[in-house]
């Protein structure tokens, strides 16, 4: 009976979220894949109910919407979108990465701002759920430009954030070089020297294995998941898509585990390296990707035996995934993994997917990967490391300290284990088997909720 109280509660929240943001499908999608989780905690939460826990979750407390305008190189004047969505902030100040992309748009920072509030918890930090960016597209662009950008986009976020309130960081075309500009316009503007922003320099308050921590910590869940079902990822071939950022480091925490990376992509395609992606060809696609700003492709130019595909924007699954395999490691960008891919994965022979980027999976992919008994790390819980180590930079900022390369990596190791922990105990705890989606969802949530309900209504 309770049961059934709570999945028509769930089944009103879901309508009406649908009526009220019918142009927001990532949005609904990321909800839509968390609340199935949370019926059996209602049942033993009725309280959640009656405070209409729900309801108030799955509304931001707060989205910012402003223009940026700047000037080119050939001194036309521009137009973007500028986005700052506060989410949830019942556990701490607001705090998730901004990304500037051009298919940025309110929906879809409203699905990454979402993600980031269980996933902010899941770390044990104490930091809320928000995200920001613009449909301004870096790729392409002057130093100049860039920087010219990113201090107007600052000229009017800076009053919406600070250390206290809402941090941001760097995500998809936000590395290191806007992450700076954008800390320089906010200095100058304020006056103040603060750790506003995570992802900084290390000249500038940063913090060692920031850059890696998002990628070496998918693999560091990856590798507790094969542990605990007495498998390792020792040379076991992997898939990893993208070639920014995170996908960087999953690759270097491979090579470090005696695991074989064979694939890397970006918006134009992709390649495939069957004699395995080593130290060297990695540190080539860093310089390739972070200094010279090239596109993968020049990686098969560059090693023989290595093939570039490009990107079919009419096919219906991503060759990439069809690859025979052991793991898979979706490093770039929301539902890259469809039905069809997922169903490659399997028949190529993956038994695990650990999720760097955030949703890469879409419903019918991971329904896939349950029926198949594929280990599967959520985004929230697998990608949880760049944070958490964010979370750690404003530690250390405030503190006036500076911890080095192994204080910094063990911490990490240490998170994403008792991540792992938290969502196979909670999958246990609410029926939901090894589950480690359903378990991510339901510890994400509770601490959440428990928060929003002492903090009374607000
Ligand atoms: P980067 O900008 O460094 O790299 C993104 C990579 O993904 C690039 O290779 C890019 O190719 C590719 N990509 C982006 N959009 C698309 C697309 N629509 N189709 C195909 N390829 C695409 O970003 P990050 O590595 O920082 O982020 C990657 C993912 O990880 C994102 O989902 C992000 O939200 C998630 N994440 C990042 C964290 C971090 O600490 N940076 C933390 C947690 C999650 P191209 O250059 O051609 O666009």
């Amino acid at each position: 009976m309770l049961e059934t109280v709570c999945s028509s509660r769930i089944e009103e929240v879901m309508t009406a979220l649908e009526a009220r943001y019918p142009d927001q499908p990532e949005f609904l999608q990321a909800v839509g894949e968390v609340v199935p989780s949370l019926v059996p905690v209602l049942e033993q939460h009725p309280e959640f109910i009656e405070a209409n826990i729900l309801e108030r979750l799955v509304e931001p407390e707060r989205v910012v919407k402003f223009r940026v305008s700047w000037v080119d190189d050939e001194g036309n004047v521009n137009v973007n979108r500028g986005f700052r969505i506060g989410f949830n902030g019942a556990i701490g100040p607001y705090k998730g990465g901004l990304r500037f992309h051009p298919t940025v748009n309110e929906g879809v920072l409203k699905f990454l701002a979402f993600e980031q509030v269980f996933k902010n918890s899941l770390t044990g930090q104490p930091i809320g759920g928000g995200k920001g960016g613009s449909d301004f597209d870096p790729r392409g662009r002057s130093d100049g430009e860039v920087m010219r950008f990113c201090q107007s986009f600052m000229g009017e976020l800076y009053r919406h954030i600070g250390p206290d309130t809402d941090i941001p960081a760097g995500d998809i075309g936000v590395g290191g070089r806007e992450v700076g500009y954008l800390f320089g316009a906010y200095r100058k503007i304020t006056n103040t020297f603060t750790g506003v922003l995570t992802g900084r320099g290390l000249e500038y308050g940063g913090s060692l294995i920031r850059p890696e921590a998002t990628g070496y910590g998918a693999v560091y869940f990856a590798d507790e998941m094969a542990r605990h079902s007495g498998k390792s990822l020792e040379d076991k071939i992997c898939l990893v898509s993208g070639s920014g950022n995170v996908a960087q480091y999953a690759v270097e925490k491979l090579i470090q585990l005696g695991a074989k990376a064979v694939t890397l992509s970006d918006s134009s395609g992709w390649i495939h390296d069957p004699a395995g992606i080593d130290n060297a060809k990695l540190e080539w696609v860093m310089d390739l990707k972070n200094n010279r700003r090239g596109r993968i492709s020049e990686y098969a130019e560059e090693f023989p035996g290595s093939t570039f595909t490009p990107t079919d924007r009419e096919a219906a699954s991503n060759p990439l995934w069809s690859v025979p395999s052991d793991c898979a490691f979706p490093c770039a960008t929301q539902n890259e993994i469809l039905g069809t891919d997922a169903r490659n994965l399997v028949e190529g022979g993956c038994w695990l997917v650990s999720e760097g980027a955030n949703m890469p999976t879409d419903p019918t992919g991971q329904s896939v990967f349950r029926e198949h008994g594929v280990l599967y790390g959520p985004g929230k819980a697998a990608n949880a490391g760049g944070v958490a180590v964010s979370a750690l930079e404003m530690s250390q900022a405030s503190q006036r300290q500076f911890w080095n390369r192994d204080e910094v990596d063990n911490k990490l190791q240490g998170i994403m284990k008792n991540i792992h922990e938290m969502s196979a105990n909670a999958a246990a705890e609410y029926g939901f088997g090894q589950d480690l989606l359903h378990g991510s969802n339901v510890a994400g949530f509770l601490k959440v909720a428990r928060a929003m309900l002492s903090q009374g209504v607000i």
